[in-house]
């Protein structure tokens, strides 16, 4: 019955069409230019605003803040390929390449869902009872498992981590501080951010950066012998979680009465206490955040950790990126 009803209606509307085909015609008509005009109307605006006087000389009296904006994503990428983001591996699965796995089962079930992923260095497979722990101490379980001892090369290895995680942070964070004030200097119609941000950013001759910050992700991962089911903790190593690590480490090294472990630890804390002794200007060039605020600062050791200076608040100092930049790039040629 509900086919005879449809075959119904449709025969009565293509009569209709057949019938009164011009009143058709119009409605098509009105239909699609309704879908497709406000986009033909839009873009011939947006090319009249990126052609237009006061774009021009907006993006000339801006240039400089882009030339610095571009440089910055440049000493991004070098802060992002000379870093190596990574810390700890698990044994679990080191050797599982030299086995093979096969569900033999003859009734064909749908197991095998949930496969442990043995190879990934990242990824503890465990009991359930530890991934439920590794929930409640992450930092325990991840130096347990993942064989972060606490030594005093290993503490330094955190730490490094910990300064380059930091300074990519910071990086680009001020690298999208400078695009929205490089945006809002233009004051751009509503409608030309809603629809062609990208095109903006690239007609005022902004070079967007596609980097973001490789956090290390550790996992402890629990999947039942049929495969039916898999639980997971995982943990990230952004500052905060580094930094927790790092003062765990510090404790137990302290504990062992090692000289070493009574140094201060570089800390997100510490970076920002340096900073702010330091006044927020350049130790080197004396440039400030008062002059210039969206300056990028950076705290460096004065005597570099390769040549065996320590992250004591006497061997650290603040420097601005391009006094930083020039600093490393320097250290690296000799
Ligand atoms: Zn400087």
């Amino acid at each position: 019955m509900p086919y005879l009803i449809a075959i119904g209606l449709i025969a009565a509307i293509l009569v209709f069409i057949v019938e009164y085909w011009y009143i058709a015609l119009i409605v098509i008509v009105i239909v699609v230019a309704a879908a497709v005009l406000p986009g033909i109307i839009r873009d011939v605006r947006k090319n009249k605003y990126f052609a237009s006087e006061e774009f021009q000389q907006k993006k000339s009296e801006i240039a400089s803040c882009v030339a610095e904006h571009n440089e910055i994503a440049a000493y991004t990428s070098e802060i992002r390929n000379r870093g190596t983001f990574a810390l700890g591996i698990s044994s679990t699965g080191s050797q599982s390449h030299l086995a093979a796995f096969e569900n033999t089962s003859t009734h064909n079930y749908r197991r095998d869902r949930n496969v442990a992923q043995y190879k990934a260095s990242n990824v503890h497979n465990s009991s359930l009872q530890v991934v439920r722990n590794a929930k409640a101490d992450p930092i325990k379980y991840l130096m347990k498992y993942f064989n972060i001892k606490a030594e005093e090369p290993r503490l330094a290895e955190v730490e490094a981590l910990g300064s380059e995680i930091a300074q990519l942070e910071n990086a680009v964070i001020n690298l999208k501080q400078r695009e929205k004030s490089i945006t809002k200097s233009f004051v751009p119609p509503a409608f030309i951010l809603e629809y062609y941000a990208e095109e903006f950013m690239q007609h005022a001759g902004v070079k967007l950066s596609p980097i973001s910050v490789p956090y290390p992700i550790y996992k402890f991962e629990y999947v039942s012998a049929g495969g039916n089911s898999s639980q997971q903790t995982t943990i990230k190593l952004d500052t905060r979680t580094i930094d927790a690590l790092s003062e765990r480490l510090s404790e137990k090294i302290k504990f062992k009465r090692s000289a070493a472990g009574q140094r201060a630890l570089m800390t997100a804390r510490l970076r920002n206490f340096i900073k702010g002794r330091d006044n927020h200007t350049c130790q080197n060039c004396s440039i400030s955040l008062t002059k210039e605020p969206h300056l990028l600062l950076e705290v460096d050791h004065i005597v570099p950790v390769s040549k065996g200076g320590l992250s004591t608040i006497e061997n650290l100092q603040t420097l601005c990126w391009k006094c930083n930049r020039t600093k490393s790039n320097k250290m690296v040629v000799r």
